[in-house]
C-alpha cells in the first residue's frame, strides 16, 4: 500500500489507520463473483432518485410483467423502452423463490432485463405510483389535520432512522414527491397525490411555533418548528426549518432542514477521518488557552460535527473549570452540556446574533463558540474577544483554508492583529465524503455500466497505481443493509501559521502564501500543512474507502490536481 501511494503522489503520505487490509478486498472481490442467495449478482443498483426518471421512460404499464400482491412485495419488473426492462429485487426469505420464478418467465418470453438490488421503500414507491394519480378517489378525512399529524411523524422518524439532513416536499402539478438528503444524497421515500402533499405542507406550516401565518404555498414562506419524538424509549429533539417557495409552471417546494439538538456526547476527534498530522494539528490548536480557530466549509460539510467534538475535548479535558459560551442560530451543536457550564445564546432574531455574543461576553466566558462571523459586527466582536484572552472557535464560509483568512479580515478582523503571533490557532477547511460499505463495495473491472463523463481516462492519466485497487460503490447487501454508503469521513486543508506564513499573509501577499504553504516540506507540528482536500480525498480513494466518483462529485476533477498546482507539476517534471 505504501508503496503504491508513493508512486501516486510522488511523495510520502501519512497512510490511513482504519484504510482496509488486502485480505478484506481478496475476500471482498471472493464474495462478489461466488453465486448470491439471489442466484446472481446485480447488474446495477437502483438509486431511488432515478425512479422518476424511469417511470418517465416507461411506454406503456402494460409492458410490465403482471404479479401477485405477495411478489409485488420483493420484486417488480419494469419495461424502460429502448433501455429494456429492469427486474428490481429487495432482499426477503422470499426473494430467491421468486425471482427464480419471474426470471423463467421473463426468459420464456425473450425479455432481455437488468437485474437491480433494490430496497423495500423501492418498491413500495413503484406501486404506490400507479394509485397516485388517482386524486379524485381521496376523502376529505384523507387529507384532514388528523391524517396529517400521523404522516409527518412517520416522515420525521424515517429521516431520524436515516440520519437525514433535509427533508424535501415537491408538490408538483401531477402528484407530490418526497425526497431526503442522507450522506449528502438525495432519495425519494414517498409519493403522495397532488391534494395530500398540498395538505401536508399546510399542516406543517400552520402547527409551526412561530408562525401564526396563513400558509400560502404561492409565496416564499418560512417557518421554525420544534418536534419531540420518542424513539425506542429516547427523547429525541428536532428542530425544523420550514423553507416554502412557488415552483413554474405549477405546485410549490417545501425543504425542511432538520436539526437534532440537545445535550448528549459529540463524536470524538478521532472518528472523524482526520488522519494523524491532523489530530496532532487539533490537538495543538486546544493546547493554548487564546487564539482563534477557524472551520471553514459549505453547508454539510461536517463543519459543525467538528466544531462539537472539539468543544466536547475542551469540556473531558478542563472538566468544568472552563467556562464554555456557544452562540448559534439555529442552535444545531449536540454538547455535554452536564460537565460544562456552557450557555447557549441561541436568540438570534428578537436580540441578533452581535447582541447575543456581547452577552455572552460580559458572562466571564474562558473559549467563546460563535456559531458564524456573518457580519462586521460580529467580526469586531470576535476579534475584542481574541484580543482579550479568550479562546475563540468559529466557522466562515469559503472554499479554501486562505479564502477563510481573507474572510475573516473583510469581516471585520484586522489584517495585523489576526497575523499577530499567537492569534491565529488554525484554519481548517474540509468538505464529507461518502464511505463505501467494505462487505460490497466492487472494483473497476465489476462496474458493469462502466464509468461515465471520461472518468476512466482521467484515472489511467492521473492514477500510477493498480486501477483494481480502487473500489465503486457495490449494489448494497446484508451488511449495510442494502445501502452502500455506510457514512462519511472529512477531506481536509489545514493551515497552521508559522512565522513566514504570517509575514507574507501580514504583507497580502495570498500567491507567495499559497505557494509556500503548498511547496514546504512541513514536518512537526506544521506536518498537516501543505496538502489539499483533494490530497486527502486521493489517499482515501487509493485505500478503498471512498469512490472516484464521489470525489468528482463533491470535490474536483480527479486529475485536477497539476493544473491547479503548477509549482509542484514542474517540481515533479525535474525530479
Ligand atoms: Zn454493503
Amino acid at each position: 500500500m505504501t508503496t503504491m501511494l508513493h508512486r501516486f503522489f510522488g511523495r510520502s503520505q501519512t497512510s490511513l489507520s482504519s484504510a482496509p487490509s488486502m485480505e478484506l478486498r481478496k475476500s471482498v472481490a471472493r464474495s462478489a463473483t461466488s453465486p448470491s442467495v439471489h442466484g446472481g449478482l446485480p447488474d446495477r443498483v437502483v438509486n431511488p432518485a432515478e425512479l422518476p426518471l424511469w417511470q418517465n421512460n416507461r411506454t406503456a404499464t402494460t409492458g410490465d410483467i403482471p404479479m401477485n400482491q405477495q411478489d409485488r412485495r420483493v420484486a417488480a419488473v419494469l419495461d424502460c423502452g429502448k433501455d429494456g426492462h429492469l427486474l428490481l429485487f429487495a432482499p426477503s426469505a422470499t426473494t430467491g423463490r421468486v425471482l427464480a420464478g419471474l426470471e423463467a418467465r421473463l426468459g420464456a418470453l425473450g425479455v432481455v432485463y437488468t437485474r437491480c438490488a433494490t430496497t423495500v421503500e423501492v418498491l413500495e414507491i413503484v406501486y404506490d405510483n400507479q394509485a397516485v394519480p388517482s386524486t379524485a378517489a381521496e376523502t376529505k378525512s384523507d387529507l384532514s389535520e388528523g391524517a396529517m399529524a400521523p404522516l409527518l411523524d412517520v416522515l420525521l422518524r424515517k429521516a431520524h432512522d436515516l440520519n437525514a439532513s433535509d427533508i424535501h416536499i415537491e408538490v408538483g402539478p401531477t402528484r407530490t414527491c418526497i425526497q431526503m438528503r442522507v450522506h449528502g444524497d438525495l432519495q425519494v421515500v414517498r409519493h403522495l397525490s397532488l391534494l395530500k402533499g398540498m395538505a401536508l405542507s399546510r399542516h406543517i406550516f400552520v402547527n409551526a411555533n412561530s408562525s401564526g401565518v396563513d400558509f400560502k404555498p404561492e409565496h416564499f414562506q418560512d417557518a421554525k418548528i420544534s418536534k419531540t419524538l420518542s424513539i425506542d424509549g429516547e427523547v429525541v429533539n428536532l428542530e425544523l426549518r420550514f423553507a416554502d417557495m412557488p415552483t413554474w409552471p405549477a405546485g410549490h417546494d417545501v425543504t425542511l432542514r432538520v436539526l437534532r439538538t440537545g445535550i448528549g456526547t459529540a463524536q470524538s476527534i478521532d472518528s472523524l477521518g482526520y488522519d494523524s498530522a491532523q489530530q496532532a494539528a487539533i490537538e495543538r490548536m486546544l493546547q493554548t488557552s487564546t487564539g482563534v480557530i477557524v472551520m471553514c466549509g459549505s453547508t454539510g460539510s461536517g463543519k459543525s460535527t467538528t466544531l462539537g467534538s472539539i468543544i466536547q475535548a475542551l469540556s473531558d479535558r478542563h472538566g468544568g473549570r472552563k467556562k464554555i459560551r456557544t452562540i448559534e442560530d439555529p442552535p444545531e451543536l449536540i454538547l455535554p452540556g452536564r460537565q460544562t457550564p456552557i450557555v447557549r445564546d441561541t436568540d438570534g432574531t428578537s436580540r441578533g446574533f452581535a447582541a447575543a455574543l456581547r452577552g455572552a461576553m460580559r458572562g466571564d466566558p474562558d473559549i467563546i463558540m460563535i456559531g458564524e462571523v456573518r457580519d462586521n459586527e460580529t467580526g469586531e466582536l470576535a476579534m475584542d474577544a481574541t484580543m482579550t484572552g479568550h479562546k475563540v472557535l468559529t466557522t466562515v464560509h469559503g472554499g479554501s483554508v486562505f479564502d477563510a483568512v481573507d474572510r475573516l479580515i473583510k469581516k471585520g478582523f484586522d489584517r495585523s492583529v489576526l497575523f499577530a503571533e499567537g492569534t491565529l490557532s488554525g484554519v481548517i477547511y474540509q468538505t464529507l465524503l461518502p464511505v463505501l460499505c467494505q462487505e460490497c463495495c466492487m472494483p473497476l473491472s465489476q462496474v458493469r455500466m462502466g464509468l461515465q463523463n471520461g472518468l476512466n481516462e482521467r484515472l489511467r492519466r492521473s492514477y500510477s497505481g493498480d486501477l483494481e485497487d480502487l473500489r465503486f460503490r457495490g449494489p448494497g447487501c446484508d451488511a449495510c443493509g442494502f445501502n452502500p454508503i455506510v457514512g462519511r469521513t472529512v477531506a481536509a486543508a489545514f493551515l497552521i501559521p508559522d512565522r513566514n506564513l504570517r509575514q507574507l499573509l501580514l504583507n497580502n501577499d495570498r500567491f507567495a502564501a499559497e505557494e509556500y504553504w503548498r511547496t514546504h516540506d512541513w514536518s512537526g507540528i506544521y506536518a498537516a500543512n501543505g496538502k489539499t482536500v483533494l490530497d486527502q480525498a486521493l489517499t482515501k480513494m487509493a485505500a478503498g474507502l471512498i469512490s472516484p466518483v464521489d470525489i468528482e462529485a463533491r470535490v474536483a476533477p480527479i486529475d485536477s490536481q497539476d493544473a491547479r498546482e503548477p509549482a509542484r507539476f514542474q517540481a515533479r517534471v525535474v525530479g
